[in-house]
Parts: C-alpha cells; structure tokens; sequence
C-alpha cells in the first residue's frame, strides 16, 4: 500500500442502517458516511434492489453506445438543478476536471488571455492537477507545483475581495456553497449572488462544486438553491451512485457549447450499473428532504447545548445534515475517545469536528451521538 493515507483504528467488517461494525462485532454510530458518500446509510433496501437487478443485467458499455439510463439520469439531474446538460465520470475530482476544461475552453473562444480563475483559500477540489490549482489549501500543492498558474485565491464570503479578483482576463469563478474539507463554511447567499453578477459582468463561468454539499445534503437537491442563483456548471458526485463511483458535472446550454465532439470523455464514467442505481438514489433522497432539514435542527440543538457545557468547542457550523463542531484544542484525541465509545465521526483540518450523517439518522440516533459526543467530551477532563 502506498503510505498516503493516515487511517483511524477501526476495520469495517459489516454494517447496516447507520451502523458499522467491526472484526470483534463492535457497533459504532455512523456520523461521517464514507465522506458523505453512503447517505442513505448501508444496505438500503431499495439501493440493494436496483443493484442486484442491474448487476445481472449489464454492468458496463463504455459510451461508444447509448443505453436505457444515462439519459433519463441526466434529465433528471438537470430537472433538479435548472441546468441544461450532463457529463458522467467517476468522482468529484474528475467532475471537477471536465467543469475546468470547459472554462478553459470558453475563456480562451473570447480572447487567448481569458484564462484566469478565482477560487476560495480554504477550498478543496480533489487531487488530480486541475483541481489541485484551485484547492485553496497551499500543503496539498506544494509538492505537485507547478500546477495551473492563474489562479487568485479570494476569502471566502469576501465579496469585496472577489470584485477585486475577478476581471475581464477571469474565464471562471469556483465556489463551493459549504467548504466541506474546508471544515464546513457555509458561503452567504449574498456572496453567491454578488459572484453570479461578477461572473455575468465579466463574461467569466460560475462554476459551483456541489461533491461534498450538494445531492441533498444540505435539505434541498442543491446548496446553491438556497442562494437563488442559477450556476453555469455544478459538480456532483460522491453520495450519487449510492457507494458505486459516479461523478456529474452539468452545464447550462451555453457552457456546454464549450466542449465539442471528441474533446472530453471517460471510459467508465456513466454505466448502466452506476446510473441505474443514482436515479433511485435521487428518488429516495427527495423523498427525505424535509427529514434532512428535521434531523438537522435536532443535531444542530444537540451540539450547541455541548457547546454550552464544553469550553473546548468554540463553536458550530452547520447547513443541514453538514456540522462542523470548531475547537480551541486538537480534534484527534477526542475522535479516538468517541470511536472507543462507538461514535465515528472525522476530524478535518486540525481542531474541526466533522459530522456528515446519513439521511436516514433518526432523531434518537442523532441524540445517541450526542450523548456519546458528550462522554468523549468528558472524558478530556
Ligand atoms: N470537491 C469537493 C468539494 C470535495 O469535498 C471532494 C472530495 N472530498 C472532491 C471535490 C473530490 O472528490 P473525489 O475524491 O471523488 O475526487
């Protein structure tokens, strides 16, 4: 195994509903949902059903060729974000990738020096180089540098910064509606609105990056919806295909235009197998909408009244089923203690405690994790 990544001390074995459980049969409460991935929980019947069924049925085209799915999946994720067009890959990153090659490409059919990009410090946008250099985060690039040199990092909700960044050498903005690896910093509806008149202004791309808080997350399909504005390009993909990986990117009509016959493409990307079993994702998700927003509010009061009896929690940031719990000491020890309880939950950056629930947590089992969260609080003391 390559030595990248720093694993927690817990090996799944099985799980089911919102619980994992590991070698010894241990139970834990899933608050983090493989990075907001497995959002209606495991085994979910109807998931299991839609997999079963294709997975015997055909797995794989490639896209020389149509088949039943793809296109009934691209409609309905355009239906459900006012965009026009889809393209099918396998995760955000790529997604990401296909959303920068089309603001290149649109930039550079207006003048050859449109090429620049604004995008926000904190941010995070996958590995592979593209969306590398418009990860606002300086320790993920520094190695791989030089990566996309044209890129002016803004503060997030700075909406007097982004006005200064973005001008008419700018080919896209990037945003997304939550930071999510940023340690979940819900952008103001008003900074949305002020980069879509930026964007709109400047003849620049509005490219909104929904992998992490996007597909119902945050109580509605799409974060962005809560601001009003309709991107030019939306990324989507980790709780998509339900665990198998797919990643959307989606254009209006007018961004589409920027990438023609033959100059983008994914073997894998948008298979039966995966499409099939997105489209019942996204039925069972819209039926939880309303739950998302209840179950929200129950976590949301639930952690501020740790807040108020935990001077290590300095604060919490939320949007729906995404928390953030922000601490004035290290998060690790204390997600090491909670998983002794039977809580797994994530640390990301260093002092950022972050939930991502599946959809399906009930109310007691959102107090089942405050009540673990409070004893591995506790047991700091
Ligand atoms: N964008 C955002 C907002 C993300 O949170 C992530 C992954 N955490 C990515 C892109 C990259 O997605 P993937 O790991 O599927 O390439």
């Amino acid at each position: 195994m390559l030595q990248n990544y720093a694993r927690y001390p817990l090996v799944v074995e099985s799980a089911s509903g919102c619980y994992v459980f590991d070698l010894a049969g241990k139970r834990y409460l899933d608050m983090i949902s493989g990075i907001g991935v497995n959002a209606l929980g495991y085994g979910h019947p109807r998931i299991a059903a839609a997999l079963a069924e294709q997975a015997a049925r055909c797995v794989h085209t490639s896209n020389l060729v149509y088949h039943r799915y793809q296109g009934a999946l691209a409609e309905r994720l355009c239906a459900m974000s006012g965009l026009d067009r889809a393209f099918f890959s396998n995760s955000g990153g790529e997604a990401m990738e296909c959303a920068l090659k089309a603001v290149r490409s649109h930039g550079r059919s207006l003048n050859p020096r449109k090429i620049r990009l604004v995008a926000l410090e904190n941010s995070f946008h996958g590995r592979s180089f593209g969306a590398l250099a418009v990860t606002g985060h300086p320790q993920y690039r520094r190695l791989f540098e030089p990566l996309h040199p044209e890129v002016t990092f803004v503060a997030p909700n700075d909406e007097d910064g982004l006005a200064r960044a973005v001008d008419e050498e700018t080919a896209g903005i990037v945003l997304e509606p939550v930071l999510g690896e940023g340690g979940i910093y819900p952008l103001e509806d008003s900074f949305l609105v002020r980069a879509r008149e930026l964007a709109d202004r400047h003849q620049a791309l509005l490219v909104v990056d929904e992998a992490q808080c996007g597909l119902g997350r945050t109580g509605r399909p799409f974060a962005f919806q809560w601001s009003g504005i309709r991107p030019d390009l939306v990324v989507a993909a980790k709780p998509l295909a339900a665990g198998l990986p797919l990643g959307a990117t989606l254009f209006t009509e007018q961004a589409a235009q920027s990438i023609p016959v033959g100059m983008h493409g994914t073997t894998c990307g948008g298979g039966p197998l995966a499409c099939r079993v997105a489209l019942e994702f996204l039925a069972v998700m819209e039926e939880l909408l309303p739950h998302i927003r209840e179950v929200g509010s129950v976590l949301r009061a639930g952690l501020e009244s740790l807040a108020a009896r935990h001077p290590v929690i300095a604060g919490i940031r939320s949007k729906g089923l995404m928390f953030g719990i922000q601490l004035s000491v290290p998060g690790h020890p204390i997600l090491l203690r909670a998983l002794e309880r039977g809580l797994w939950l994530n640390c990301t950056h260093d002092t950022v405690l972050r939930m991502l629930p599946p959809f399906i947590l009930t109310r007691e089992q959102a107090e089942e994790a405050i009540e673990i969260l409070d004893q591995a609080l506790a047991d700091l003391n």
